[in-house]
């Protein structure tokens, strides 16, 4: 449909004219189902990654967003939650994990190192922020973040998820397409 305020209309109308019937778009459905049901690629190389452990420990619980089945294969995972200190020889690693992985994908840069290179950023052998290599969808700052933290930036990418299209689709894609271009 190209004329999607009529039909956000129409929606709006439908649902308010009191029938028993709950009216959606496809998209919206796909959306919501995918934003509850995150699944993360844990790639944690250091002391951020004992932070994200107590996500899925009964405190804090991340089976509450749906995000608690971490896979450790990049072809079922839903974004890289990238955690700890990233060097120059482990980049390539991050990188083809992130080639490897279906569509749509999502990055998080969780902690200082991940983010800018933190404590770290002026050694020789330390990425400065894994933005330099790959894209990144959502930036969790902290030395390391608090589990709240970590649910705030979780709940953002939930966010951005069901506010785009298509999961953002082609646009993503073709964003990543000039990401790369730029640091080829
Ligand atoms: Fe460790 Fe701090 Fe780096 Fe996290 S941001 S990996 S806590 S040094």
């Amino acid at each position: 449909f190209k004329d999607n305020e009529y039909i956000d209309q129409l929606l709006e109308e439908l649902n308010a004219s009191g029938t028993n019937v709950v009216v959606g778009k496809f998209n919206q459905l796909l959306q919501w189902g995918h934003a509850n049901s995150l699944w993360p690629l844990s790639f944690g190389t250091s002391c951020c990654a004992i932070e994200f452990m107590c996500l899925g420990a009964a405190r804090y619980d991340m089976a509450r967003f749906g995000a608690e089945v971490a896979r450790n294969s990049p072809r079922q995972a839903d974004y890289i939650m990238c955690m700890g200190t990233i060097t120059y020889r482990m980049a390539p690693a991050l990188v083809r994990l992130y080639e490897q992985m279906a569509e749509p994908k999502y990055v998080i840069a969780c902690g200082a190192c991940t983010v800018s290179g933190g404590p770290f950023k002026n050694s020789y052998c330390v990425v400065k922020g894994i933005d330099e290599i790959i894209p990144v969808d959502i930036y969790m700052p902290g030395c390391p973040p608090r589990p709240e933290a970590m649910f705030y930036g979780l709940m953002q990418l939930q966010r951005k998820i069901k506010i785009s299209r298509w999961f953002g689709g082609d646009a993503r894609k073709e964003k990543r397409a000039k990401f790369f271009e730029a640091k080829a």
